[in-house]
């Protein structure tokens, strides 16, 4: 064999639970240790070692992440009463994403895989359409009451120095409902200037959209956010690299998605991004050939694989059965931070060969070879179900001839 790939930087490696942490094993024993010279700061972010941490080593990773600009991260447990039980730990331990998310003040883009025999749902979709969803405020930071008759709710403002200021919400003359909503200019800034640098990455038009026609301040203020951060410190770089910045309402930008053939990122505000999500990772297939990057706005990256720990496989997997886990997500996920790591430090070798790593798995699926939850979705004919390891293997072996 040639010598291996030599890295310069370290990768901040986050290791997690269950079966993805299996998976996360099998593909650094089985695609990268033997042709990389890897070079990454561990943490181990499993549940049992964050309750044995009191969960600093979340904290860590994430500073580390930082520090080095470049992590990849396994699935991991986000505990509820059932695992504090399971796991006998000492607290309801916060969900580690949440925690890295908000350390690195990100935005997550996710992006399918797309592989020929999978039709999206969509026949016009040709190319993955990325969502970026902002992760602050609005509904999720809400402020809600049931009203009675004969209230009346007004939005009262106290300045600084004690002034109110004061609009009626409603005269409710029969029962009804209120919620209070905010977001901060500094989260929409962080936010457009995660999702501009992405475009600008990952070559591909941006989308932004609200609802700026009936919410005349609060979603024109993100429209205006958005616009004058554009103006001020990307136009000539997306002039440059030919791509655009398209603003339009969230009714427009649904119709234009389903019509379009894709290839572009589509900026959601809170809302509308955890919806849409939802339902262009199912229209486009598989939640377990989904990825996602966490994109800080000063462009730090954090890559990882959009489903959870796969659980259910796990007790199997536990019990000495053979599982047949879809591992794609995760190893894309180790694709994309190699490749960035290899960009940032001009290390072509690193950067080519996690092209051919992602080619080589795409083209394993291709030609029929696939996990069980592939081969219910994949209209090929001929096809090949195989186990989580032997998937990995098959890999390898088209990898190591491309090599
Ligand atoms: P999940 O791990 O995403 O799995 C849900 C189901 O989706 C699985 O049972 C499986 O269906 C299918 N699936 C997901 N990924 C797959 C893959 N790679 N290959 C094949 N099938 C796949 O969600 P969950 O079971 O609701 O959550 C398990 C744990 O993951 C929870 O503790 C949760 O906190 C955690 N979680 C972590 C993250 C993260 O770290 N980013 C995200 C979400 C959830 P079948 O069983 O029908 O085969
Ligand atoms: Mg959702």
């Amino acid at each position: 064999m040639a010598d291996k790939i030599q890295m310069t930087t370290p990768l901040v490696e986050m290791d997690g639970d269950e079966m993805t942490r299996i998976i996360w094993k099998m593909i650094k024993d089985i695609l990268l240790n033997p042709y990389i010279d890897l070079k990454t700061e561990y943490y181990d972010l499993g549940l049992k070692h964050r309750d044995e941490t009191n969960d600093q080593v979340t904290f860590d990773s994430a500073e580390a992440t930082k520090k080095y600009g470049v992590a990849v991260k396994c699935a991991t447990i986000t505990p509820n009463a059932a695992r504090v039980e399971e796991y006998n730990l000492k607290e309801m331990w916060k969900s580690p994403n949440g925690t890295i998310r908000a350390i690195l003040d990100g935005t997550v883009f996710r992006t399918p895989i797309l592989v020929k025999g999978i039709t999206p749902f969509i026949p016009t979709w040709k190319k993955p359409i990325t969502i970026a969803r902002h992760a602050y405020g609005d509904v999720y930071r809400n402020v809600e009451m049931q009203i009675p008759a004969g209230a009346k709710a007004e939005l009262v403002v106290t300045d600084q120095d004690g002034n109110e200021s004061r609009s009626t919400i409603h005269d409710f003359q029969t029962p009804g409902i209120i919620q209070g909503v905010h977001n901060l200019d500094k989260s929409i800034g962080s936010f457009a200037r995660s999702c501009f640098n992405f475009a600008l990455d990952t070559k591909q038009d941006i989308w932004f959209a609200t609802k700026d026609t009936i919410s005349k301040q609060y979603d024109h203020r993100f429209k205006d956010i958005f616009q004058e951060i554009f103006d001020a410190e990307y136009k000539e770089k997306f002039d440059a690299a030919g791509i655009e910045y398209f603003y339009t309402l969230i009714d427009d930008a649904v119709a234009r998605v389903v019509r379009s053939e894709g290839g572009y990122i589509w900026a959601c505000k809170n809302y509308d991004g955890d919806v849409m999500s939802d339902m262009v990772a199912t229209a486009f297939g598989s939640l377990a050939m989904m990825t996602s990057v966490l994109v800080s706005p000063d462009g730090v990256y954090e890559y990882e694989a959009a489903h959870g720990t796969v659980q259910r496989h796990y007790y199997k997997h536990l019990k000495g059965e053979k599982t047949s886990t879809n591992s794609m997500a995760t190893l894309f996920a180790w694709t994309g931070a190699l490749r960035k790591r290899g960009e940032l430090d001009g290390n072509a070798a690193l950067e080519a060969f996690a092209d051919k790593l992602e080619q080589a798995s795409i083209q394993t699926i291709e030609e029929g070879v696939m996990t069980g939850d592939l081969a219910s979705l994949s209209n090929l004919p001929g096809k090949t179900v195989v186990d989580t390891e032997t998937f990995l293997k098959e890999i390898d072996k088209r990898l190591a001839a491309m090599l």
